[in-house]
């Protein structure tokens, strides 16, 4: 007898990863220059110099310790650079003890789900959304409530969004730059969450946390500003992850911040922490704690992301594609030229092309394209896109 939940999670198929398997089967049939794979969203660009030279001194100077457990909620020494880093950018006060060091975005998420959860407990999610969301809040034994897409903006959709709030509300997750529509909240669309959040908590007469998912935060366009959510919301605790900034996804790393001044900020960092604990989260990887606490304040050379934008967003519109134009992240969520995006997606694939339909973002009608490519395989695909486009007219 094993668990049906689990064994359902570990069957269930993802149509990513098949997309990526079924490029990988294409490649060694037709030649992988002439695959276009648009499905996962793992960085192209690679970690800075600096990342790696201050790996190889931390080796060859620390190689007594730097293999070994820090505190469970990480090494003081790196989590103080992080409240840094922030107070530098942020003009903030953080401090180490309000930082848990995790294994990325992913467990980050998981911690505070747990740590926050009781049982009938609702958190809202706007889609389109990334959906492993789903799988993270049912594990920490809450419900997930999803609010369906605004899709002319990708910002929020108000209206339902105050239909689904209820004294059952713990928290509201958003993920800005987005995952998979690449927009960005602007301030307007942050400041009348927060006015909603605010009232409802007095109403409700219990704080609505806002958790903010921020793995790309790092990762915005010129002219674009990214405000930062515990200015706006002062109940906001923020997940992070070097996944992405610094193209760090295979060392699970990043963390959590539970500002001092949310509402029982010590006991929200405790169950934090005993949710790290419970699941198995604590210390994470101590090389990569030393190594992206001395590199924080840089980042990939993320300027190819910003040309891949362009690129695309240029042509796609100019072939008749419906594109909201993306402030950061590398997703382009363009509509589908026919109603169901699951025959969109198919018909793509018979031309190489191999982009992920919306409906498992919670965004029908849509697809995403992953554009952390080389500049080159944009071009070489532009001619796909232009035959699919043809076809539908
Ligand atoms: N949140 C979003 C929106 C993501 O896109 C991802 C990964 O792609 C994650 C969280 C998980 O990131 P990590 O690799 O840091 O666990």
């Amino acid at each position: 007898m094993v668990s049906e939940r689990m064994k359902g999670l570990g069957t269930a198929r993802s149509v990513i990863r098949e997309l990526f398997e079924y490029g990988k089967l294409r490649a060694a049939q037709v030649g992988a220059e002439n695959v276009f794979d648009f499905s996962l969203g793992n960085p192209s660009v690679p970690a800075p110099d600096a990342v790696n030279d201050t790996a190889i001194r931390l080796l060859q100077e620390q190689s007594d310790l730097i293999h070994a457990y820090t505190s469970a909620q990480g090494a003081a020494d790196a989590r103080e650079r992080f409240a840094d880093s922030l107070n530098r950018r942020y003009g903030s006060h953080y401090t180490a003890g309000q930082l848990y060091l995790t294994v990325g975005a992913a467990a980050s998420l998981c911690c505070v789900f747990n740590g926050l959860a009781c049982p009938g407990d609702e958190f809202i999610v706007f889609a389109p959304y990334f959906p492993e969301y789903k799988v993270f809040i049912e594990g920490a034994g809450a419900k997930m409530v999803l609010i369906p897409p605004e899709i002319e903006a990708f910002q929020i959709d108000f209206d339902a969004f105050q239909a689904s709030l209820s004294p059952k509300t713990k928290g509201v997750l958003i993920n800005s730059p987005n995952n998979p529509s690449g927009v960005v909240y602007s301030r307007a669309t942050l400041e009348r969450l927060a006015g909603i959040l605010t009232e409802k908590s007095r109403e409700y007469g219990h704080p609505i946390y806002l958790i903010s998912d921020e793995p790309y935060r790092e990762i915005i366009y010129s002219g674009v500003d990214v405000p930062w959510g515990p200015h706006i919301y002062r109940d906001t605790i923020v997940c992070y992850s070097f996944s992405k900034s610094l193209s760090l996804p295979g060392e699970r790393i990043g963390y959590v911040l539970v500002p001092g001044d949310i509402t029982d900020s010590g006991d929200v960092y405790a169950a934090v922490a005993g949710a790290g604990r419970s699941l198995g989260y604590v210390c994470a990887p101590s090389l990569f704690q030393q190594v992206t606490s001395l590199c924080c304040d840089m980042t990939s050379d993320i300027t190819v992301y910003e040309t891949n934008r362009n690129l695309l967003v240029t042509s796609l519109r100019e072939m008749g594609y419906h594109v909201v134009e993306p402030g950061g992240a590398f997703y382009l969520f363009p509509r589908t030229l026919e109603s169901d995006d699951m025959a969109f997606s198919e018909r793509a694939k018979q031309l190489d092309l191999l982009v992920v339909p919306g409906s498992g973002f919670g965004a029908p009608g849509h697809v995403r394209i992953s554009y952390c490519v080389q500049t080159e395989t944009i071009r070489r695909a532009l001619p796909k896109f232009k035959e699919l486009a043809d076809f539908y007219k």
